[in-house]
């Protein structure tokens, strides 16, 4: 994991050790050196890495102080970026000062991502802006997020089953009960995998309680699953959880 990352200001770039120059407006700036480092605890049934990755969220997000784009690494940029970074509703929407500057970031890189076409990835970032709201027991904004995110799923590609069960919690947390009851009646005519289908169990029964915390993967799977590595490892196997931390800090 940590061989994937690489330290910010590579001299390949021409830039000093720490420094990084923006995609879009070419700015230089101090930036974090982020290295992610493998979870140890299962994930959240949304796939919110365990600690101690989880913990550093704060740090998953670079931001140009000139120009306000926010990305994970802001070295790169797609090519129409610098037109969505320069438009009023990003400038608005970096400005706005009611809502919280770490959410901001993640708001900022989803904007971004969908406003260039990539709506998973819009509604992968969007999660995380609501994954923020949580630490800031900011419900309110959690929830509003979390529907942002289920919407730009929705307006991509066909999902996998894991992604729809990420949508399935998704609404759950958001507790839009009868959206989630109606994915989960949908999804349980198809034919799953096993470890999927005791997963959409458990967000049926979560869904039934009325319960809209944050539970794991692994309370979801038997004993002697239950051991974090084993149950996340069998329910969306290693290459995918690492494949999706990997996409995640891609620099
Ligand atoms: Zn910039």
């Amino acid at each position: 994991m940590a061989n994937n990352a690489t330290p910010q200001g590579s001299t390949a770039r021409g830039t000093a050790p720490g420094m990084a120059t923006c995609a879009v407006c070419s700015a230089e700036s101090r930036q974090p050196l982020f290295r992610a480092t493998a979870p140890e605890q299962a994930p959240d049934l949304d796939l919110r890495p365990g600690e101690p990755l989880r913990s550093s969220i704060c740090h998953w997000l670079q931001q140009c102080p000139r120009c306000g784009y926010a990305a994970p690494d802001i070295r790169e940029a797609r090519p129409s970026a610098p037109r969505v970074v320069a438009a009023a509703p990003f400038r608005a929407l970096i400005n706005d000062a009611a809502t919280p500057a770490l959410s901001r970031r993640f708001l900022a890189w989803a904007h971004v991502l969908e406003e260039t076409g990539a709506m998973h990835e819009a509604a992968e970032a969007m999660l995380q802006a609501a994954w923020t709201a949580d630490d800031l027991n900011r419900g309110d904004l959690a929830r509003a997020w979390r529907m942002e995110a289920v919407a730009l799923w929705r307006s991509g590609p066909p999902l996998d089953a894991e992604q729809r069960l990420r949508v399935i919690d998704a609404l759950r947390r958001a507790e839009a009960w009868d959206t989630a009851q109606d994915a989960i009646e949908t999804m349980a005519q198809d034919t799953l995998p096993e470890s999927v289908r005791q997963v959409l169990s458990l967000e049926a029964r979560l869904v039934e309680a009325g319960d809209a915390r944050r539970h794991t993967v692994a309370s979801a799977l038997p004993p002697p699953a239950r051991r974090p590595h084993v149950s996340h490892q069998k329910l969306i196997g290693r290459g995918s959880l690492f494949g999706w931390v990997k996409r995640l800090f891609r620099r």
